[in-house]
């Protein structure tokens, strides 16, 4: 048995564990594979051991390791930092994006998504731990831009996605996914006159706090080390 399967499986059992924990159905939680620093042979064993959704952080890098996979039919989200001279090659070569934060991106991704593919699904990402160098969304913004980036074509405006500050404990770690969760259920219900949202994803948790996010909610999970073991950043870039 390769590292990667057997680490595959200890991800799909904490996650099995949690959602037991949760008394969520395990399958209503997706394992996210964070490929990024990873090469293209791994992320092959990966795929040979069943996992087919990757998450890239780096546009170039993931551009590449698609060229190397396209006999493989994998499905890719990007999960870093937007830059705008980067929404087009985005827009072109994904099925999500976890990272939106900022109109003009969510405006440039629309224009820029082929019209001959599906609508291209994105996550708001919010800063929940309101640390003020983290990327996100403020809390108190993210209907306002919701609402707004729900109406723009050729997008699919699925749910929300935080990155809290680590921290040690479970009741620590679940504090800023229950906000996360909270948020997301005060945007599908509907205000006044206006109907609420159809968000349905929450994208949350990481190698480090899996268990807690799947407590509260989470509907994907994007792991790296747990798979694919410690990065090393010397490899790529
Ligand atoms: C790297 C990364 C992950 C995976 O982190 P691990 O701790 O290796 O599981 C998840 N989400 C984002 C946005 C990342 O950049």
């Amino acid at each position: 048995m390769t590292a990667i399967l057997s680490n595959l499986q200890a991800v799909h059992s904490a996650i099995a564990q949690a959602a037991q924990l949760a008394r969520r159905d395990a399958a209503s939680i997706a394992l996210l594979a964070v490929s990024k620093t990873v090469s293209d042979g791994r992320v092959r064993e990966a795929y040979a051991a069943g996992q087919r959704v990757f998450g890239e952080n780096y546009l170039q890098e993931a551009l590449d390791k698609m060229a190397a996979l396209r006999d493989l039919p994998l499905e890719w989200h990007f999960i870093g930092p937007v830059q705008s001279n980067k929404t087009r090659a985005i827009a072109e070569n994904f099925s999500w994006v976890h990272s939106v934060d900022r109109l003009k991106i969510a405006e440039r991704l629309s224009a820029q998504r082929p019209p001959a593919l599906p609508a291209l699904n994105l996550c708001l990402q919010v800063n929940v731990s309101g640390e003020d160098s983290k990327s996100g969304v403020a809390p108190q913004q993210a209907l306002a831009l919701a609402r707004t980036i729900s109406a723009l074509p050729h997008l699919k405006l699925r749910g929300l996605m935080a990155i809290p500050a680590p921290v040690d404990t479970l009741a620590a770690q679940r504090q800023p996914f229950a906000r996360l969760r909270e948020l997301m259920q005060q945007m599908n219900a509907p205000q006044d006159n206006t109907p609420g949202l159809q968000l349905d994803t929450l994208s949350m948790g990481m190698t480090h706090d899996l268990t807690a996010a799947i407590v509260e909610g989470a509907t994907i999970v994007r792991v790296g080390t747990a798979i694919f073991g410690r990065r090393n950043y010397g490899e790529h870039k």
